[in-house]
């Protein structure tokens, strides 16, 4: 069947740089609801819409269109001893942006007595290559639509 609105679509990415260096690659396939449910950045379901099960492509995506710009504001330092223990650089940490949401934090450096914080996506400001194959599409059940998103093995579990 033909990818369209309110299908689940099982495929397997990989992510590059714009040189081609592999950032992340999926082990297992991942599925999402087809349809503008926000599970996947609207250039690819733009890509696959209509699309069947076999279809490969690769994408180049703006950062815009992927996982943002770069937001210096999320650059944030903390005294070392708000931070805790166990926690290395490079290493990631959840904590209040200046927003008032949560953000994931990457550990950028310890530098004396304060510690600098990234909560940019790793993915941020970078154009990236999506590589997908779909491997599966069939239609998605109604709880599925009411949820927003796919159950099953490849999808969310609750
Ligand atoms: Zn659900």
């Amino acid at each position: 069947m033909k990818i369209e609105k309110d299908t689940a679509v099982t495929l397997r990415y990989k992510i590059s740089d714009s040189l081609g260096k592999i950032l992340e690659q999926s082990d297992e396939p991942m599925a999402y609801l087809h349809g503008g449910y926000g599970n996947t950045f609207a250039k690819i379901e733009e890509a696959l819409e209509g699309q069947e099960a076999g279809y490969r492509t690769t994408l180049e995506l703006q950062p815009q269109d992927a996982y943002g710009l770069r937001d210096e504001s999320l650059l944030q330092t903390i005294p070392k001893a708000e931070f805790p223990p166990g926690v290395k650089v490079g290493g990631q940490l959840r904590c209040q942006g200046e927003d008032g949401q949560s953000h994931v934090f990457i550990v950028l450096k310890v530098k004396g007595d304060k510690v600098l914080l990234d909560g940019n996506h790793p993915f941020a400001g970078k154009t990236l290559r999506f590589n997908v194959t779909v491997t599966d599409v069939r239609p998605a059940t109604e709880e599925e639509v009411t949820h927003g998103h796919v159950h099953g093995a490849h999808g969310h579990h609750h």
